[in-house]
């Protein structure tokens, strides 16, 4: 098995030409990861390994969950701890410390140093609070070598005596900023303050706050600072996008994200619990497969949804920073920021939760006008560019689920149905019986109406929920619906029709929107003469109104040379959306033809 991805920079080199036997590793240990199918070492793994192996320095490692960063600490530690005697002045003593910010990732790390020491005799165990005491106490009747723990639970076994620190030769923390943020802090100034000053230390951060420079500063010695990716960056697969909406209008745009996105597996980021319950309640109801995810609920219910979500089961968890932080997902598709968090870093955290394992994903912030700021500043301290994307119409998105639907049933294995010769034929053939008479474009429109009713019916006079500002740079507003935002240039074009062929400005509007069958096509100032019709028409959409005439003979549109737009505004233009007060006869969209002009010779003349 390769490591699914790969680093951007210099360490490439090291990761293609390194394995692991290069690295010096134990035999023993070189068993194991073989036999789990690590070919070579990931980025972090080949740089912190031979700093482990090959000096006493500690280590700061800049890495994300998802980069082997329990291989890279675990292995070599593993390797130190098997070099050395079992036993410590003939008794058997705790050596190396693993802290972790929560149970659910104490877990994960026992079970790869399990793995990684299959063959070690070192015994591993994992405490962590949220569970009781007591099976935890029997745990340790053997006393461990290594022990995984969450900062509070540790300092509860140390003061109940079951734990001694004053033989700890390796201590690391793992997810230090997140045990920062979960108010860890104290808890681990003790620990720190406890253990041997001549301990090795290795700290690894997803994000490098001042408080954990201040760690590695007052409790390191030379601290070898690993960093694989960009520091404080959101990670290099991640495209970060957001909507602006009014506040009232949250839910609406998030329900739009997610049937825009038939196939998305993410979670939902909300900043309160109450918050996650709500939108996980209102997702349940509307027929989405969603749950919630937060600290309210039992241990027992939140593994129980963890698993799910994991399995894939789940489609969209509903969660807060604080209980979603034990997941471990590895292949989501989208982190939605239903709001934005009030920290910068709880932000990269978020988006690091998608696009992991060389995959790319999309981090989607819901903000209202005023948080457009906080996006801004997102941009500065990530240094990427988030991109405002339009919230999709009710169109966009009947049209996309319709698109889905199709590739579905291009798609659907009917292989069965012909090995399955007996049940398959008799039902099959039943079923060809009972629909013989109906026409194929018949069978087509039952087959959509089936599933796209419901989406019709909700869509059907679906507001357009984007809110216009000023300041949206980046903005990628050039939906096909409604009008572009920042109009460009004019130009002023003419088409070989007039008066003499019964055109007026009306059926001039009609015979556009029937030819064009867009309606963002705007034109202004329409001018019919005799044999010609001039009109003034965006630079950016001359194209399409030319390339859409070319269906008929005898009609040209072309640019009137040497004649200028009209500089009109906005409001002398005509789009193909009706307006109040218009008649029927300038919108011969939709109706089979174009009305006032089907008689005309041009219609005869259709290519
Ligand atoms: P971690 O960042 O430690 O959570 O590791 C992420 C995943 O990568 C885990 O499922 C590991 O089993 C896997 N992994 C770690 N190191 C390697 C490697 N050198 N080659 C392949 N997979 C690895």
């Amino acid at each position: 098995m390769n490591f699914p991805f790969f680093p951007p920079h210099k360490e490439r080199n090291l990761l293609l030409f390194m394995t692991f036997e290069e690295l010096g590793l134990d035999e023993v240990i070189l068993r194991a990861v073989s036999e789990l199918g690590f070919e070579s070492p990931t980025p972090i793994q080949a740089a912190a390994i031979p700093v482990m192996l090959q000096t006493d320095d500690d280590i700061l490692g800049l890495a994300q969950t998802g980069t082997g960063k329990t291989a890279a600490f675990g292995l070599p530690l593993l390797h130190h701890l098997m070099q050395a005697p079992f036993i410590y002045e003939g008794v058997r003593t705790t050596r190396a410390l693993v802290l972790a910010p929560t149970r659910e990732l104490c877990m994960q790390i026992t079970k790869d140093l399990k793995l990684y020491g299959k063959y070690s005799k070192l015994k591993v165990v994992a405490v962590y609070g949220g569970e009781d005491i007591r099976r935890q106490l029997s745990q340790l009747d053997v006393t461990p070598e290594i022990i995984v723990a969450t900062p509070g639970r540790l300092i509860d076994l140390v003061r109940r005596g079951k734990v001694m620190l004053s033989n700890i030769e390796y201590l690391v923390l793992d997810e230090a900023d997140e045990m920062l943020n979960m108010g860890f802090k104290d808890d681990l100034e003790t620990i720190l303050k406890e253990t041997p000053a001549e301990r090795r230390t290795l700290l690894f951060s997803a994000t490098m706050p001042k408080e954990i420079s201040a760690i590695a500063h007052n409790y390191m010695r030379s601290a070898r600072e690993l960093q694989i990716g960009e520091r404080n960056a959101g990670t290099e697969n991640v495209d970060h996008i957001y909507y602006v909406c009014k506040a009232e209008h949250r839910y609406d745009v998030l329900k739009r994200i997610v049937d825009l996105n038939p196939d998305i597996y993410g979670i939902v980021f909300c900043r309160t619990k109450a918050d996650c319950q709500v939108v996980s309640e209102k997702l349940i109801k509307d027929g989405y497969n969603a749950d919630a995810l937060h600290g309210d609920l039992t241990q027992v219910a939140r593994d129980n949804v963890m698993q799910r979500f994991r399995l894939g089961a789940v489609q969209l968890l509903v969660a807060t920073d604080v209980a979603a932080r034990g997941l471990d997902v590895h292949n989501l598709t989208h982190v939605i920021n239903y709001q934005l968090p009030d920290d910068p870093e709880v932000y990269t955290h978020r988006s690091g939760r998608t696009g992991r394992a060389g995959k790319r994903g999309i981090s989607v912030s819901i903000v209202h006008i005023r948080e457009v700021r906080r996006i801004n500043e997102l941009e500065r301290l990530l240094k990427r560019t988030f991109k405002r994307e339009r919230i999709p119409s009710g169109l966009d998105v009947c049209r996309k689920q319709l698109f889905n639907q199709i590739v579905r049933l291009q798609s659907v294995d009917t292989a069965m149905l012909d090995e399955d010769a007996t049940a398959a034929a008799n039902g099959l053939k039943e079923a060809m019986s009972m629909l013989d008479y109906m026409p194929k474009e018949e069978l087509i429109k039952r087959f959509v109406a089936l599933e796209f009713n419901r989406f019709l019916a909700y869509y059907k006079d679906a507001a357009d929920l984007n809110v216009e500002t000023k300041t949206a740079k980046n903005s990628s507003d050039k939906s096909a619906h409604g009008k572009p935002s920042g109009r460009g240039k004019k130009v002023r074009m003419k088409i070989n029709v007039g008066t003499s062929d019964g055109i007026n400005t009306r059926s001039f509007l009609a015979l556009v929107n029937d030819t064009t069958r867009d309606r963002s096509i705007t034109i202004g100032d329409i001018e019919v003469q005799k044999n010609y019709t001039f009109f003034d028409l965006f630079l950016d959409q001359k194209q399409k109104v030319v390339n859409a005439f070319k269906i008929y003979e005898d009609l040209f549109v072309v640019e009137a040379k040497g004649m200028k737009p009209r500089e009109n505004s906005d409001s002398d233009n005509y789009s193909g959306k009706r307006r109040k007060g218009d008649n029927d006869s300038y919108s011969g969209r939709g109706k089979g033809g174009a009305n006032g002009h089907s008689d005309k010779p041009w219609r005869k003349g259709r290519r």
